[in-house]
C-alpha cells in the first residue's frame, strides 16, 4: 500500500514568479504533493538551491533539479516505502553526498522529501499534522502536544523584499488569541487599520505590498514602521492581545569591509546593540530575529544576555543546520530556532533541528520563505511540533493565506475531535 510506484516532478512557478518544484509521489493506492518556497535574504550556510544558470527565466530555471529528481532520485527510491520517512531521507543525503546538496540540489531533494510525507499520511488516512506528529516523535523521542501556533504577521515589508530605503526586513505584529480564529482575525483587522493610517500619510503608493504581502511606505528607520504598527495596533483596541516582532536580517546591511552596520545611520555592533536595547524599551516587542550578521554568534549572544525577557531568533546564523544550531547553543547566541525546511532541505533533517533546538531550551518558530507556493506543509508543520508560532507573512496574498486558512481549518478538525472525544467519555 505504501509502497512508492511513481514520482513526477514539474516546474511551477512561485509568488515572485521564479520557477520553483512540484513533485507527486504516487503509491497503488495513495498520492502525495508538495513544493518548495525560495528566499531571498538566504543565509551562506543554507543548502543549495540548485539553478540552471542558462537563458531560461534568467538563469533561474530548474530543470536540472527536475532531472536529477526522474533519473537520480526515482531509480533509487521506487519500490521503497513512503512511510520509512527516514531511510528515503537518507538515500537522497547518500545519493547527493555533498555538505550543502550541491549535487542534486536541495529543492529537488527536499520536494521529493516532502511529497514523500504527504503520501504517507494519504496512505495512512491520516492528516498531515498528524503524521508528522509521530514521525517527531518517532525520529527525536519527543512528545509534543498538537498545538496552533500563534501568527507573527510580517505587516510592513523592507529589505530585499520591499524596494524601499527601509533597511531591517520585517515588522511583524503577533496576535494571542484565545483561539487561532481569534488571532486571525486581529490580525487582518489590524493589517486594513495599517492600511487606513498608511494612505493618507503617504499616499496611494504607499499601500502596494511587499514580497510577503505587507506594506511597503516610503519609509527610511525602523521607529517608522514601529510607530505605524504602535497606532495600527491601539486604533484597533488590541494593546492588550498584540505584540510586535522584527526581523532585522542583519547579514543584508551589514558591510563587512568597514565592519559596520548601514541603516539610516552607520553604526557599530555596540551602538547597533544600544539601538536594539532602546527599541525594546519604546515598544511591546517580544521577538528580535537576525539583529547582527550571519557569522556573529558573539554579538547574537550579548544581546541574548542583555536582554533576557526578549526572544532572540536564529534565521540565516542558523539556517535549520544542526552544526550551526550546536554552535549557537555553546556561545548561547539565541532563544528561538526559525525553522526554514529549504534552508536544510530534508523533513527528517528539520526535525532533528528542531528536537535540538527545543534540548537546548529554546523556542521553535516554522517559517515560510519570501518567495512561496500554495503549499501549506508548514501549518501541518507548526501543529505537529506543538511550537506555538509560525511566521507566514501578512494576512494578505494567496501564497501566504493559504498557510492561515490551513491552521483555521485544523484547529476546526482538533476542536471537532475534542468535542466528539468528550462526548463519548460522558
Ligand atoms: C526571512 O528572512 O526570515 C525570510 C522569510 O525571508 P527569505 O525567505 O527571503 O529568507
Ligand atoms: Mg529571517
Amino acid at each position: 500500500m505504501s509502497t512508492i510506484k511513481n514520482i513526477h516532478a514539474h516546474r511551477i512557478l512561485d509568488s515572485r514568479g521564479n520557477p520553483t518544484i512540484e513533485v507527486t509521489i504516487t503509491t497503488a493506492s495513495h498520492s502525495g504533493t508538495a513544493s518548495v518556497p525560495s528566499g531571498a535574504s538566504t543565509g551562506i550556510h543554507e543548502a543549495l538551491e540548485l539553478r540552471d544558470h542558462t537563458k531560461s527565466f534568467h538563469g533561474l530555471d530548474v530543470q536540472k533539479a527536475i532531472h536529477n529528481i526522474h533519473h537520480k532520485i526515482k531509480p533509487k527510491l521506487i519500490g521503497k516505502n513512503c512511510t520509512q520517512q527516514a531511510h528515503i531521507d537518507q538515500i537522497m543525503l547518500n545519493l547527493d553526498n555533498t555538505p550543502n546538496k550541491s549535487s542534486l540540489g536541495a529543492n529537488a531533494i527536499l520536494a521529493v522529501s516532502l511529497a514523500c510525507a504527504r503520501a504517507a499520511a494519504n496512505s495512512q488516512h491520516i492528516p498531515l499534522y498528524r503524521y508528522l506528529h509521530q514521525l517527531f516523535q518517532k525520529e527525536t523521542n519527543m512528545l509534543k502536544a498538537l498545538e496552533l501556533p500563534h501568527p507573527f504577521m510580517n505587516i510592513i515589508n523592507g529589505g530585499k523584499h520591499a524596494g524601499t530605503k527601509l533597511a531591517m526586513q520585517e515588522f511583524m505584529i503577533v496576535p494571542t488569541g484565545k483561539t487561532f480564529h481569534d488571532s486571525l482575525r486581529m490580525g487582518s483587522e489590524i493589517y486594513h487599520t495599517l492600511k487606513e493610517i498608511i494612505k493618507p500619510k503617504y499616499g496611494p503608493q504607499a499601500i502596494n505590498v511587499g514580497d510577503e504581502g505587507g506594506f511597503a511606505p516610503p519609509l527610511t528607520n525602523a521607529q517608522q514602521a514601529l510607530d505605524l504598527l504602535t497606532l495600527a495596533i491601539k486604533k484597533s483596541g488590541y494593546q492588550k492581545q498584540v505584540s510586535i516582532a522584527i526581523d532585522c536580517a542583519a547579514s543584508e546591511f551589514y558591510n563587512p569591509k568597514n565592519q559596520k552596520y548601514h541603516l539610516h545611520k552607520i553604526m557599530s555592533s555596540q551602538q547597533l546593540t544600544q539601538y536594539y536595547l532602546d527599541l525594546i524599551k519604546k515598544y511591546p516587542i517580544i521577538s528580535i530575529e537576525d539583529p547582527f550578521h550571519q557569522e556573529d554568534f558573539h554579538n547574537f549572544a550579548n544581546l541574548n544576555k542583555l536582554a533576557k525577557h526578549i526572544q532572540i531568533v536564529g534565521d540565516d546564523l542558523t539556517v535549520t543546520n544542526l552544526e550551526r544550531i550546536h554552535q549557537a547553543t555553546e556561545y548561547n547566541s539565541c532563544s528561538c530556532l526559525l525553522l526554514k525546511l529549504n534552508q536544510i532541505g530534508t523533513l527528517t533533517e528539520a526535525l532533528h533541528s528542531a528536537a535540538a533546538a527545543y534540548n537546548a531550551d529554546w523556542q521553535v518558530m516554522v517559517s515560510h520563505r519570501s518567495g512561496e507556493t500554495e503549499d501549506t506543509f508548514i501549518a501541518d508543520l507548526a501543529v505537529a511540533l506543538g511550537c506555538g508560532m509560525i511566521k507566514a507573512g501578512a494576512p494578505c496574498r494567496s501564497e501566504r493565506t493559504a498557510k492561515y486558512n490551513r491552521l483555521l481549518q485544523i484547529e476546526e478538525e482538533l476542536t471537532t475531535s475534542k468535542k466528539q472525544m468528550i462526548k463519548q467519555k460522558n
